[in-house]
């Protein structure tokens, strides 16, 4: 059952225009779907109240349904899909003022991302790093509007600068993407000529970073702000994620670093003081005798601080017994003496398959 049109608009039979259109106003702007995006009821009351404000505005509608009810109207009547035809009028001045921007609402630039290279020190330490950036900005001669210098561009007569029409099947009343304008709610009849009336330009600019002591390999830092511009709205944001470059001599593992250092097996065996990197330069360390292969030596806070904590991870050496691929006539003669010491004599040409013969033996 269709509701009484000046019911749905809440006025007498006796309304003047004028106050039908403010009543009209007052609905319209508390159920208008851009601003009520997710409930289907607003956008009912906001059908409803349009497709009454389409008749009761128009002087003949008016008096046939008047007279005659919503019968008068014939057929499916003025529904709601034949919305762009008076739209244009009223709606100029109705939502002008705030629906100024197309699709309704504040339009927003959207979100752009960037990546940004760091060095395992840099990501250690923080760092503050200029970066270059290409991003769509308004277009300065027509102050990102798209029409030429002059001239503005015009509310979509067939959305009323909606960006979407209804398309009635039956009962319901499905939204669509405007044809006319294809979603944008605007007309653009005189494009600007820098830049055809696209409104936006991608430009070229440096951005200061701030990268924060700890980040690792993968993260995003967020600029707000920094994404898409467009003129009279809300930017997007600028996601910049961070590639920490592989080092040559450490490996991340969250907040500790790892370090592999070589030993000679004198060293190994009878201790010494060697050199390990960290990550602001060398230090001296320590190799107590006796040091097995794979020992691991741990500086206390010479890791990588959590991002969040601050807490300081560690670095750890590990060390490892390094065998040397050639020795020369003098080294040798000192290992096979002290192999002989040791009562483990060298293999001097014992090939595998007399080892292989030994085992089935
Ligand atoms: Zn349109
Ligand atoms: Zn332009």
């Amino acid at each position: 059952m269709k509701r009484d049109y000046y019911e749905v608009l809440g006025v007498d039979k006796s309304a003047s225009a004028e106050e039908i259109k403010k009543k009209y106003r007052k609905i319209a702007l508390k159920f208008h779907p851009d601003r009520n995006s997710d409930d289907p009821e607003a956008e009912d009351k906001f059908k409803e109240a349009s497709e009454a404000y389409s008749v009761l505005s128009n002087e003949e509608q008016r008096s046939k349904y008047d007279r005659f009810g919503h019968a008068g109207l014939g057929g499916g009547g003025q529904g709601f899909s034949d919305f762009g035809s008076f739209a244009e009028d009223i709606f100029g001045d109705i939502f002008g003022a705030f629906f100024g921007e197309g699709r309704g609402g504040t339009p927003s630039g959207r979100d752009l991302a960037t990546r940004l290279e760091v060095t395992l020190e840099e990501a250690a330490f923080g760092i503050e790093k200029e970066i270059e950036v290409e991003r769509p900005e308004p277009c300065k001669p027509c102050e990102g509007t798209g029409a030429k210098p002059g001239s503005s561009p015009q509310n979509c007569v067939q959305c009323a600068g909606a960006g979407q029409i209804q398309i009635q099947q039956g009962f319901f009343s499905i939204a669509r993407p405007c044809p006319r304008c294809s979603g944008a709610g605007k007309i653009i009849s005189d494009p600007c000529n820098s830049c055809d009336g696209k409104a936006l330009v991608v430009e070229k600019g440096k951005l200061s970073v701030k990268v924060p002591a700890g980040i690792d390999h993968g993260q995003r830092l967020k600029l707000k702000g920094e994404g898409e511009k467009v003129a009279g709205g809300i930017p997007g944001d600028l996601y910049v994620e961070i590639h920490v470059k592989k080092h040559k001599v450490f490996e991340r593992r969250g907040t500790e670093i790892i370090c592999e250092v070589p030993l000679t097996y004198a060293q190994a065996v009878l201790g010494a003081e060697v050199d390990i990197p960290t990550l602001t330069g060398t230090e001296k360390l320590k190799i107590p005798s006796g040091s097995e292969s794979g020992k691991i030596f741990k500086r206390k806070g010479e890791g990588i601080e959590d991002l969040r904590s601050g807490r300081k991870g560690d670095l750890l050496i590990r060390t490892y017994v390094a065998v040397p691929k050639s020795v020369n006539g003098r080294e040798k003669e000192l290992l096979e003496e002290l192999s002989t010491i040791e009562g483990k004599p060298v293999a001097e040409e014992v090939s595998f398959f007399d080892k292989l013969k030994d085992f089935f033996d």
